[in-house]
């Protein structure tokens, strides 16, 4: 696709991957509002007070949002549309004349930038903007684009340009790496439209990749459609516990936070009844994928969906997920032992252990053994605060300041987004990231980054700075009381900070590999690191205060949220990797030697441990299915490239700048301009084997003596 989206892009992926995230709890009831005594950096301030209303600008020139001028109305989606097809026609023009070289690579970038600006900015703006106008209007460019981009890829000329490049051995080892690899990302996207092959191929592959798309979104649909099921066949002391229509019962989920087994039990059982069309769906989805792939010259779907990444292909991530399985399987065992425990204890009439038990007894016990009710740290972490927090980090490892700036008039979608400038020491402005941080109806409720516009090098030798939005669905502030987050949501900001960071830092000379542009099992690197930092007490007590009294976080009550985590920690891994191995298999070998609800049960047998239940098909509502196809382990891989580099290279002193340094220069900078494991090594300093990564994830999970010893005092 010459158009990045879909390739890179980091979309909506975080949030869902992250496992055990449910519940964020509310705010103590026992906080006063007073007046806010404590006083704050710039930034800490443009956080934690709400404006006194924006300056009454009635003759201000209005901008348009993000500043792009004909973005000042809905209409005006139109008029950007149409110039970005006038520019795509000049330059499809341009490659078509210009001799193979790395002119080349530079005109695709370009095309591919100028689709990406208008596609990534309506892509945000069709979810995100109040005004359903804007919304309408956001969409039909999106539609517009995606044609384009669709007949782009399947024009015959433009490959030919591409390919003449990539023929020509002599000239392809004197670009430099970065152009060099560009070059065969384009190809890559280019192959899967089966641009390379005959006539007759080819039109089978495009057919392929329509119904691949139509199957994707009935699957997706089909993942969270509700199950309905008539009242008297459940027993009628539950029923208070869901939704009704009529005689009907709506179970629109697991309840797996549900304290009463018995509700647990009848959601799981009904909500994962087999739907014969949801699994006709899943089943032609995986068949598709698969021909498709070996259409195009791989011998599994898998394959080619790891081409690019730190895994490579799905041998190495199978060796992964096993090794992983095999060093968790006796501290999984431990936990289940612990949780039938619990269960026994809350439940002696029924406790042998299923499926819809561990999340909330592991819940139970984490209450039970340490006290981290969430409204205890709530009012240490103001949202001013943890701005505050991020700025003093990334100033102490990079040099980087954030600085809030006053949007102009139509710049933002809302009023209460704040823009902040990223701004080098010595180099001056890196970027801008949108915080789009408030709950607002209609709000998409997942914290999310998004790329609007991507850092490239212009033919005129300026950068063209990226510009990234981060949505969080945070409550609202009130006169006397600034917005209070709970260890889970600043753990979030963090996290999604360590996205925007990537995005600012990256210094690509192509857009197409601009910052999380990358390889998935490599993108949640950044953001993942930045967790270990937001639990890291000497980062912590950095600047979590009091937002009455100003008193900082007492140590304990750092190490003792970081404790909680471990609890239950390897049954939850252990289910991701079951999870993951379910997704290797679904796109591996095909036919696939027995139906997916055999092989679900297979597996989780072997992965996981817990006893399928009969007459459920867990699969179905496997969404990330749709997204990740083949690449679900990339969460786990990113966690060990993440733990290594915290251990290797910043747990000894977490604002280490030479270590920062580092981190920008070998990571950071590249996006995905380059081979993630070269990354990786650089980083380092050494190649770890997979040995290495399954250790770095299993030894994340070790109590901490000290902490073990502070609490038995
Ligand atoms: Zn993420």
């Amino acid at each position: 696709m010459l158009c990045s989206r879909g390739l890179g892009g980091l979309r909506a992926r975080a949030a869902p991957l992250r496992p055990g995230r449910a519940g964020l709890g509310g705010l103590g009831a026992g906080i006063r509002a007073r007046g806010v005594s404590t006083s704050w950096s710039p930034v800490g301030a443009a956080f934690n007070v709400k404006p006194q209303g924006r300056r009454l600008d009635l003759f201000g020139e209005r901008r348009g949002l993000f500043g792009v001028p004909e973005l000042s109305s809905p209409e005006g989606f139109r008029i950007a549309q149409e110039n970005a097809l006038r520019k795509t026609d000049l330059l499809v023009e341009r490659a078509r004349c210009t001799p193979p070289g790395p002119q080349t690579v530079l005109i695709f970038d370009e095309l591919s930038d100028s689709l990406c600006r208008v596609a990534d900015l309506a892509d945000f703006v069709k979810i995100a903007h109040p005004e359903p106008a804007f919304r309408e209007a956001a969409e039909e460019a999106c539609r517009s684009i995606g044609t384009v981009v669709e007949k782009l890829n399947t024009n015959v000329e433009l490959y030919q340009s591409l390919q003449k490049l990539l023929a020509d051995e002599k000239l392809m080892d004197s670009l430099d790496p970065e152009t060099r690899r560009v070059a065969e990302l384009f190809m890559f996207d280019f192959e899967i439209s089966g641009i390379h092959l005959d006539k007759e191929k080819r039109k089978r592959a495009v057919d392929l990749n329509v119904k691949i798309l139509d199957l994707s979104s009935t699957f997706l649909m089909g993942t969270n459609f509700p199950t309905k099921i008539e009242k008297h066949l459940l027993p009628a002391h539950i029923h208070h516990n869901f939704v009704f229509t009529g005689d009907h019962v709506i179970i629109d989920g697991l309840h797996a936070e549900a304290p009463d087994a018995l509700v647990r039990e009848a959601a799981y059982k009904i909500f994962l009844y087999p739907n014969a069309d949801q699994l006709k769906c899943l089943e032609e989805l995986l068949s598709s994928r698969d021909l498709l792939a070996k259409l195009v010259g791989y011998s599994t779907y898998s394959h080619r969906a790891l081409q690019g990444t730190i895994a490579k292909n799905p041998e190495t991530v199978m060796e992964f997920l096993e090794k992983l399985s095999d060093k968790l399987s006796e501290r999984t065992i431990k936990d289940f032992e612990m949780i039938r425990g619990m269960k026994m204890k809350l439940n002696p009439q029924n406790s042998e252990l299923m499926p819809w038990d561990p999340p909330y007894y592991s819940g139970v016990i984490r209450a039970e053994r340490y006290n981290i009710e969430p409204s205890l740290y709530c009012p240490f972490f103001s949202l001013g605060a943890c701005m505050e927090g991020l700025n003093i980090l990334f100033n102490k490892l990079l040099g980087i300041s954030l600085y809030a700036e006053q949007p102009a008039k139509g710049e933002v979608w809302c009023e209460d987004v704040r823009k902040l400038a990223v701004v080098h020491e010595s180099e001056g402005l890196l970027g801008y990231v949108y915080c789009d941080f408030f709950q607002r109806a209609d709000k998409p409720h997942q914290d999310c980054h998004f790329t609007i516009r991507g850092g490239r090098l212009k033919e005129d030798g300026d950068y063209q700075l990226p510009v990234v939005v981060l949505m969080l669905n945070l409550p609202h502030s009130s006169r006397n009381l600034p917005t209070l987050l709970t260890p889970g949501m600043m753990e979030n900001l963090f996290h999604e900070m360590g996205h925007a960071m990537h995005s600012m830092l990256g210094r690509t000379r192509y857009q197409h590999v601009t910052g999380t542009r990358c390889p998935t099992d490599f993108a949640e690197v950044p953001s993942i690191l930045m967790e270990y930092f937001a639990n890291d007490y000497r980062v912590v007590n950095q600047f979590a205060r009091h937002y009455q009294t100003g008193q900082s976080l007492p140590k304990n009550m750092v190490s003792r949220l970081c404790e909680s985590k471990k609890v239950c920690a390897a049954a939850d891994m252990q289910l991701q990797v079951f999870y993951a191995t379910l997704d290797q298999i679904y796109h591996g070998k095909h036919p696939l030697r027995k139906s997916t609800t055999d092989i679900l049960k297979e597996t989780q047998e072997k992965f996981y441990g817990l006893p399928y239940v009969p007459n459920t098909a867990w699969q179905l509502r496997f969404s990330h299915l749709v997204g990740y196809g083949a690449k679900y382990y990339s969460y786990l891989m990113s966690r060990a490239v993440a733990s290594m580099v915290w251990k290797e290279c910043f747990l000894q002193d977490p604002f280490n700048r030479a270590a920062g340094e580092r981190y920008r220069r070998e990571m950071l900078a590249h996006g995905g301009g380059k081979e993630p494991m070269l990354m990786v090594q650089g980083m380092l300093q050494k190649c770890p084997s997979i040995d290495d990564f399954v250790s770095a994830l299993v030894s994340d999970l070790d109590l901490d003596f000290e902490t073990f010893l502070m609490d038995s005092e």
